[in-house]
């Protein structure tokens, strides 16, 4: 098929191929199947069949316009590991049968101040999404990883280091550089005390990979099943976050705080925790603010702060880094016909600890 771009320099054809994906048409319908348009590989492309596709709560928060502004029709995904089944013309990193895996963005504007440090999630232009962002070669949106294949430019392509499983690799591409990503940057490693808020699938990542990093990690959880769980992922302790005795065991106590929590809580128990100029990072992104209290922070001269996935130079360096560890996802298998049974299991927070599409089930 062909697509008919039209921009300000007129009308440009791009052939298109139809490939099957999973994706909803509003924020209150399920996912179903629909066929969407993937271009043609340009000389920098690589065509990828994608073989798993990981699960993040940001799907669902996208699927449903939690945050607004989604564009329908949405398919979701952004942790994408799959073979390489086409290359362009001028594609040096890549060759046809190569493992390769796509994380949550597939292109930027480059030449900003970011995009030339490897920080292209900060890009001045906007970072361009994997899915829900303008697709400029096609001029629709960009559609994600439910789906058949992705069409990306190499230079958004993440090589998987060979000893690592495919399947519970995917959600290295977003869980993981999402926790590797501040972790680095507020300089986790040994000698420090770490705390992890929220166990699902950023979470669990957030504990192998700051233990891997040599810190001393307590996971806080609301969930009295996941305690066992979280000392066998590596904690060297557990705290029931709904119990007052247990939180304030820690108060004052921590270097660094990772809240990797999807929905409300009192963000002021965390900041609790920090010691003197002790961080606490919000990866988590409820749909609704969360108030601070200005004494959680000025009495201890605390930070609160933000931190977005990670950078391609960053993602790569993250897998290479899993790869020396051997770390990966603890994963649930699913088909993609299951997809909304697995966004309610989500919501409950039951899932140990990530949901991964075989994708093989949409040939189905
Ligand atoms: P997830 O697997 O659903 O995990 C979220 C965890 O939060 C749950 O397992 C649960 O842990 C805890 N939780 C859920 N509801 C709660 C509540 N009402 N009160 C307290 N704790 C609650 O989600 P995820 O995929 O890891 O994503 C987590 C969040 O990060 C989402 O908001 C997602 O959109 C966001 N995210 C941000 C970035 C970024 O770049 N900053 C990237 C990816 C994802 P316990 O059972 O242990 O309490
Ligand atoms: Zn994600
Ligand atoms: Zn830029």
């Amino acid at each position: 098929m062909e697509a008919v771009r039209t921009t300000a320099e007129g009308a440009t054809r791009i052939k298109t191929k139809e490939v099957k994906a999973f994706g909803t048409q509003a924020a209150d319908a399920d996912l179903g199947q629909m066929n969407i348009q993937r271009r043609t590989p340009t000389p920098h492309d690589v065509e990828i069949e994608i073989l798993y596709c990981g699960v993040c709560h940001s799907d669902l928060h996208t699927a449903r316009n939690e945050w607004h502004g989604t564009i329908y029709p949405c398919v979701p995904g952004h942790e994408i590991v799959g073979r390489i089944v086409n290359v362009g013309s001028h594609v040096k990193k890549f060759k046809v049968g190569d493992s390769a895996a796509v994380g949550c963005m597939v292109d930027s504007c480059r030449e900003c101040q970011y995009c030339k440090e490897g920080l292209e999630q900060y890009c001045e232009q906007g970072n361009i999404q994997t899915y829900n962002s303008p697709d400029k070669h096609l001029g629709t949106q960009t559609y994600g990883g439910y789906s058949e294949s992705v069409v990306v430019h190499e230079d958004f392509v993440l090589r998987v280091p060979e000893n690592l499983d495919l399947a519970a690799t995917a959600p290295l591409l977003c869980a993981g550089i999402t926790t590797y990503s501040p972790l680095k940057h507020w300089n986790v490693g040994a000698g420090k005390k770490v705390g992890i808020v929220g166990l699902g699938g950023l979470g669990h990542m957030g504990v192998k990979l700051a233990k891997a990093m040599g810190a001393e990690v307590i996971v806080f959880t609301t969930s009295t099943s996941k305690v066992e769980d979280a000392k066998r992922l590596g904690a060297d302790d557990v705290v029931l976050s709904k119990d007052p005795d247990q939180m304030n065991r820690y108060a004052g106590k921590l270097h660094f705080v990772l809240d990797a929590v999807s929905a409300k809580h009192d963000i002021n128990e965390y900041l609790n925790l920090l010691r003197v100029d002790g961080s606490l990072a919000l990866v988590g992104a409820p749909e609704h603010p969360l108030p601070v209290a200005a004494f959680s922070l000025i009495p201890m001269r605390r930070s609160f702060a933000g931190s977005m996935i990670g950078g391609i130079p960053e993602t790569q360096e993250m897998l290479d880094f899993c790869g020396r560890h051997n770390i990966v996802s603890d994963i649930e298998m699913i088909g993609i016909q299951q997809i909304n049974e697995a966004y309610d299991r989500l919501l409950k927070g039951d899932v140990k600890y990530r949901f991964v599409i075989d994708m093989a089930s949409l040939k189905k």
